[in-house]
């Protein structure tokens, strides 16, 4: 065993430890000496920290005033517990989550917050308790409206209290502590991650400004309300606690769960206190664009996707999945494709009900009621202040979001708060994602998308319609107003009469990006060369098909086919629009090379994604000769004219496309066609 400090006992350290081991092991027995020699206590006589807080409390009240606001003075929360502590507690800010706001104590544990550090064991009696902040705000609030020198009236008392403070442990709760911590303390951190059963836990080392010796360790921990959540008796709910509560309790065991409801009585006083704060902050901010805390719902709009309705989910039958799907685009598959993909968004839908019971544990509670979904979102933001950031989404809830084909975009998924935002956003959830905690906005997310999978085409439509095999059952989009990238298409429709043509999706409310303008917008491939249809029943009926129709009769003769004649001319080529001023451009993936002997192309027609319009596109390089398809329909009229079928003569590039009379092309297929006989006769 290896004693790191104090009662840390961990395994020996493996091989590759030793060496950051080997650097850092000094400076803490150096901290462990100062500790017992008693020489923190020596800066302790000589500040008063009731001062210092009384000096802070004029400079952040002068502040607001100078932003032509009073803001209560007794909503500057003071710390608890004494100087001298072994152990410090820092958090973000005291919040309106309390029984009386003009307490003015840290330690309060009508906060459920500070509830579950007591049921930790951590009080004023034992550690010293602070905030970064210490005045009564919404977190949100302060995290994102506090400007540069407001923070810096706040952080230069807190670090005049953490100088003095002898805490040797300082445990910094939540992610927006750990942000504004580490941008602080940049220079003087060092990382020990752990190993061996601490293995995932980080300890940091603050150093001395000269960077000799170490002041204490600190310890980044989730933040207590982080652990509210994590009831429920189902079995998710178990896996759940298990891997969340995992790495934190290795250093802060037993952690107690306690649920959290408070009386609505309750909550609509503290929103009373919000609303307070709320219009403070309003005529601080003038002109500022933000959210109101009492504004928060969720919703997709139903006038957006007309065309479609809700399927009827299957049961789930586990036996019937992919297997039965051979790959390929084998129509046959068509029912078996769109069977899966019913049982997919079933399962997905009893995935989600299990996982938001968690958040729910009393109520019988449906997805599909708008209402109810409602209230879970209502209800984790009544009682959620601080989790804010991506990083601090429970595991289960970010897997559960990586792992949905159309909660991506171009195939990526959400890595960040702002993808998170842009998303709910796409969904056309209503109301200011920025104002959400990171589990209402997740939610809010899983619940819209689930909404949104579980409505297919109309009957009508949908027979018109088949789901094709992967890569092609995933297709990105871009927003035909805006331009901007929008989530992927995680079940892509293609017209039946022709599946290289994707059914593209409407909407009657812009794609949801802010900056787009809104209106009647199509959700375009972003692929340019993919192909693609309106999902109307008339456009999807007459498309034609490729398989039953013949092609242009010249298409056999003047064309190049198979490796033979293709040789190794380019398989794709670049197009651009030929409309003066625009810049489409796209890939053909299937260009038309004539048999003429200098390779030609012969040009089709795109409507450009850009600028709308229809026309015959050219090369984007200039020495890929073309030639328009009309042209070589005359070319196989005018021989057709004077009696000549080319499909009775020898294929003969050269003569067809010769210079010559077409009289005197004529009559070379013709002594051409009489010596083949004369040859086969032979
Ligand atoms: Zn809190
Ligand atoms: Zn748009
Ligand atoms: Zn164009």
């Amino acid at each position: 065993m290896f004693r790191l400090f104090a009662d840390l006992w961990l395994d020996d350290p493996p091989e590759n430890e030793s060496t950051s081991l080997k650097t850092i092991l000094p400076l803490i027995q150096n901290l462990e000496q100062n500790i017992s020699q008693g020489m923190y206590l020596v800066k302790l006589s000589t500040w008063d920290m009731n001062a210092a807080f009384e000096k802070y409390r004029d400079e952040e009240d002068a502040w607001w005033k100078s932003h032509n606001v009073q803001r209560p003075r007794e909503y500057l929360v003071r710390p608890s517990g004494r100087l001298d502590a072994p152990v410090a507690c820092h958090l973000f800010n005291p919040t309106f989550i309390v029984n009386d706001p003009c307490l003015g104590e840290m330690d309060d544990p009508s906060n459920p917050c500070i509830a579950q550090l007591h049921d930790v064991g951590f009080t004023s009696d034992n550690c010293l308790m602070f905030d970064h902040s210490a005045r009564r705000e919404d977190s949100r609030h302060s995290k994102v409206l506090y400007p540069p020198d407001l923070w810096d009236i706040h952080e230069t008392f807190v670090f005049t209290l953490r100088y003095h403070m002898a805490a040797a442990v300082e445990i910094c709760w939540g992610s927006n502590v750990r942000e504004r911590m580490l941008r602080r303390l940049q220079n003087t951190l060092r990382v020990l991650p752990l190993w061996g059963r601490y293995k995932g836990v980080t300890l940091y080392l603050e150093l001395t400004e000269d960077e000799t010796s170490v002041k204490r360790f600190i310890i980044f921990a989730n933040h207590p309300q982080f652990f509210i959540f994590m009831k429920g008796t189902n079995v998710r709910a178990h896996a759940f606690r298990a891997e969340q509560g995992g790495r934190q309790n290795l250093l802060l065991e037993p952690l107690l769960l306690q649920p959290f409801r408070p009386a609505k009585a309750i909550r609509d006083q503290r929103d009373a206190w919000k609303g307070q704060a709320y219009a403070e902050l309003k005529s601080a901010f003038p002109g500022v664009e933000f959210f109101s805390s009492a504004q928060r719902t969720l919703g997709i709009s139903r006038r957006d996707h007309n065309e479609l309705q809700d399927a009827r989910l299957p049961e789930i039958n586990h036996a019937l999945t992919t297997p039965d799907i051979v790959a390929g685009d084998d129509l046959t598959n068509e029912k078996a494709l769109k069977e899966a993909r019913l049982q997919e968004v079933a399962l997905f839908w009893k995935d989600l009900q299990d996982l938001v019971v968690i958040f729910a544990p009393d109520a019988y509670f449906n997805l599909a009621d708008k209402d109810q979904c409602q209230k879970i979102i209502t209800k984790i933001e009544a009682c959620e202040e601080e989790l804010y950031h991506w990083e601090e989404l429970p595991v289960s809830l970010a897997e559960f979001i990586h792992g949905q084909n159309g909660l991506r975009i171009d195939q990526r998924p959400i890595e960040c708060r702002k993808e998170a935002e842009t998303a709910y956003r796409l969904l056309h959830c209503t109301g200011s994602p920025e104002c959400l905690s990171i589990v209402g906005l997740a939610l809010s997310i899983l619940i819209a998308y689930a909404w949104n999978i579980h409505r297919t085409p109309r009957r009508t439509v949908i027979d018109l319609m088949v789901l094709r095999t992967p890569p092609k059952n995933i297709v990105s989009r871009v927003c035909s107003a805006c331009g901007g990238s929008v989530l992927d298409d995680p079940f892509a429709y293609f017209a039946k009469n022709n599946p290289d043509y994707y059914v593209v999706r409407s909407s009657q409310i812009g794609c949801g990006l802010t900056g787009c303008k809104g209106g009647h917008i199509l959700l375009h491939p972003l692929e340019r060369s993919q192909k693609y249809i309106r999902a109307l029943i008339d456009t999807l009926e007459n498309i034609p098909n490729p398989r039953f129709r013949g092609g242009a009769p010249w298409e056999k003769y003047f064309l190049r086919h198979g490796q033979d004649e293709l040789g190794d001319l380019p398989r794709t080529v670049r197009l651009k629009c030929p409309h003066k001023g625009c810049n489409g451009t796209l890939e053909d993936d299937a260009p038309r090379w004539t048999i003429q002997p200098v390779p030609t192309i012969v040009l089709r027609q795109f409507t450009c994604p850009e600028c709308r319009r229809k026309s015959d596109w050219k090369p984007v390089d200039y020495s890929i000769k073309y030639i328009t398809s009309e042209s070589l329909s005359r070319t196989w009229s005018r021989f057709k004219e004077r009696g000549c079928d080319l499909t009775q003569y020898p294929r003969r590039a050269d003569v067809y496309f010769s210079q010559g009379h077409i009289n005197n092309r004529i009559a070379q297929l013709k002594e051409l066609k009489r010596l083949s006989e004369q040859n086969s006769t032979d």
